[in-house]
């Protein structure tokens, strides 16, 4: 049985399906009428509370991280406390309910009064409480954890949504492939996925209801589609199948003692987006000429406080020193839209994606902006660093981002701690009202770098993440298009200034081809991408590709400049396509 989806990408995958259910359901109180079902039930209580301290107990024990360690002892003395199993107990008693109405009332008390508390740490733990009720709630009802760690064969995650934070906290040792009703090919996860290189098929409905644990499922994230109820015959050519790409992706890795050009020998650089520390390698295997794109914000998600200026400090440091004067561009941190923190105070929002995002909340919390900037500063002594604003839309944004920046600048002179004073600031084009003006904004930064994800999503009207809509966001567009040569020819007589792409169509085969032809300097793709895109720009030939754009601008339908690439594309990249 086939079933269709939005393509994410990465490959082919053969595994048995592990279903995530993240979400707790309404559950009705239960009156207990005697009081055998009240002991019962405080006995009940009492072990759920043992298990899930000794869950918390055994992360501890796991964790690497100083910080997780010291939550993970928290939350384990929070639970031993004879105060909270007491007064657990004593609601079963008096009201005669169940453990889970028990548990979901005294665990809010609980939040109620450590946010009170005058102690910072303690009041930043009342934001987790919600994060262990729902862990006591799962154990009651026997809903099975999300620990991925404890896999030991080839595994499909199939899920109505993964959030970021399942794919950055957990070992994806086996974790070949992954399946969501929810999230487009340019939500976070779904470049998270790209970025670890794991195929992907987004957008089917229904199908963490349709499948069950263990099934046996074919994941084909290239094309956008999952099979089950397979027979061993097609088993034996899937697994051919992914042996091939195998080889096809072997074949790439000769490209990389490379230089980036293309077949007329005309220099571009191929960076790499990153988002994590434990990427470094990776990216450094490929050879890639630096990083277009430091999403930062994975460093802020997935935990219960900020980090600390010295934790980002150090971590850009190694990313810096690491690449070796090769550019390391950090964006600030782009919070907001499908990127949640428990200690950033974002109000829920009907369009997040159209709301307090990334820029606008830095402006508005200069001490804590100041923070991420003093870090990039910092680091820019040890490398060829560069910083990026996210989602700017207008000239006064960067006014304001650069005033903060001279901020942090003098903080750091006050305390004669070393940066580079000259270094280079540039803005992300992601918001059409800076495409559109990109000639204006390029006398006041040093590069952009244009973020189609969301470039895509504002000039379409499409929610990057809404898949009843995603047959809209394309990257031929011709609007799109136009948005992307404006950006480019405005910075092609300024000397000293660059155009970069670190959206996902800087990875699409097709849209590579019109890249090159507008005159784009710098390709940003995942990790996984490097070589493949590496390899298929030096097929390009630059002069029929400026042919083929031209051409293309004329061109009035997304599916028109498709099909025309399209037949470009067999006849430049051969086998490679
Ligand atoms: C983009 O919008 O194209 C981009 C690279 O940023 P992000 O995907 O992180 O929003
Ligand atoms: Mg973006």
């Amino acid at each position: 049985m086939k079933y269709l989806g939005n393509k994410v990408g990465n490959g082919l995958a053969l595994g048995k399906v592990y279903i995530i259910n993240t979400k707790i359901p309404k559950i009705k109180t239960r009156n207990l009428t005697t009081v055998g079902a009240i002991n019962k039930e405080k006995e009940d209580l009492k072990q759920i509370i043992e298990k899930v301290s000794k869950d918390y107990e055994s992360l501890e024990n796991e964790a690497l991280e100083d910080e997780i360690k010291q939550l993970c002892n928290f939350y384990k003395i929070l639970l031993s406390s004879n105060s909270l199993i007491g007064t657990m107990e004593e609601v079963i008693a008096k009201e005669k309910c169940d453990k889970i109405t028990a548990i979901t009332k005294v665990m809010k008390q609980k939040e109620e009064e450590l946010s009170l508390v005058d102690n910072a740490y303690l009041k930043e733990r009342s934001k987790d409480i919600e994060d262990v009720t729902n862990k006591l709630i799962r154990k009651a009802l026997g809903i099975k954890e999300i620990d991925l760690s404890r896999l030991d064969e080839d595994t499909i995650l199939v899920a109505e949504e993964i959030s970021p934070s399942v794919l950055l906290s957990n070992n994806l040792k086996y974790v070949k492939g992954i399946v969501s009703e929810l999230g487009g090919k340019t939500s976070h996860v779904a470049i998270l996925a790209s970025t670890l290189g794991i195929p992907s098929v987004f957008g089917i409905k229904e199908i963490s209801k349709t499948l069950n644990d263990d099934d046996i499922i074919y994941v084909n994230g290239n094309e956008g589609y999952i099979e089950t109820n397979l027979t061993e015959t097609q088993k034996k050519n899937i697994k051919d199948k992914i042996r091939k790409e195998e080889l096809l992706k072997n074949s790439l890795i000769e490209m990389k003692d490379k230089k980036s050009r293309t077949k007329d020998n005309q220099k571009l650089e191929i960076t790499a987006n990153a988002g994590e520390l434990s990427e470094l390698d990776k990216l450094l295997e490929v050879n890639c000429d630096g990083i277009g794109l430091f999403r930062t914000e994975f460093l802020f998600l997935n935990r219960s406080i900020p980090p600390t200026e010295d934790y980002l400090f150090n971590i850009y440091k190694s990313f810096a020193e690491k690449l070796n004067g090769k550019p390391l561009i950090i964006r600030t941190l782009d919070i907001g839209g499908d990127k949640k923190c428990p200690y950033i105070d974002i109000k829920e929002e009907q369009n997040p994606f159209l709301g307090y995002r990334a820029i606008r909340y830095c402006l508005d919390n200069k001490e804590f902006f100041k923070v991420s900037l003093r870090a990039i500063l910092r680091a820019s002594k040890y490398g060829n660093v560069k910083i990026m604003y996210p989602m700017i839309s207008s000239l006064e944004e960067i006014y304001k981002a650069n005033e903060i920046l001279d901020e942090a600048k003098a903080d750091l002179a006050s305390k004669n701690i070393p940066f580079n004073k000259n270094i280079k600031v540039g803005i992300m084009i992601e918001v059409p009202s800076t495409a559109i003006v990109a000639d204006m904004l390029i006398d006041e930064v040093d590069f952009f770098s244009i973020g189609t994800n969301d470039l895509i999503q504002y000039t379409v009207a499409v929610d990057r993440l809404n898949p009843t809509v995603s047959g809209l966001y394309s990257f031929y567009n011709p609007g799109v298009i136009r948005l992307i040569k404006n950006t480019i020819d405005a910075v092609k007589d300024k000397k000293s200034k660059f155009v970069g792409m670190c959206g996902e169509m800087a990875a699409d085969p097709l849209a590579i081809i019109l890249l090159v032809g507008l005159g784009l300097q710098e390709f940003s793709v995942n990790a996984s991408m490097v070589l493949k895109v590496k390899k298929l720009i030096s097929l390009i030939d630059s002069n029929e590709a400026k042919d083929i754009a031209n051409k293309i601008l004329k061109l009035k339908t997304a599916k028109e400049v498709e099909t025309y690439l399209d037949s470009k594309a067999k006849k430049i990249y051969g086998k490679y396509y």
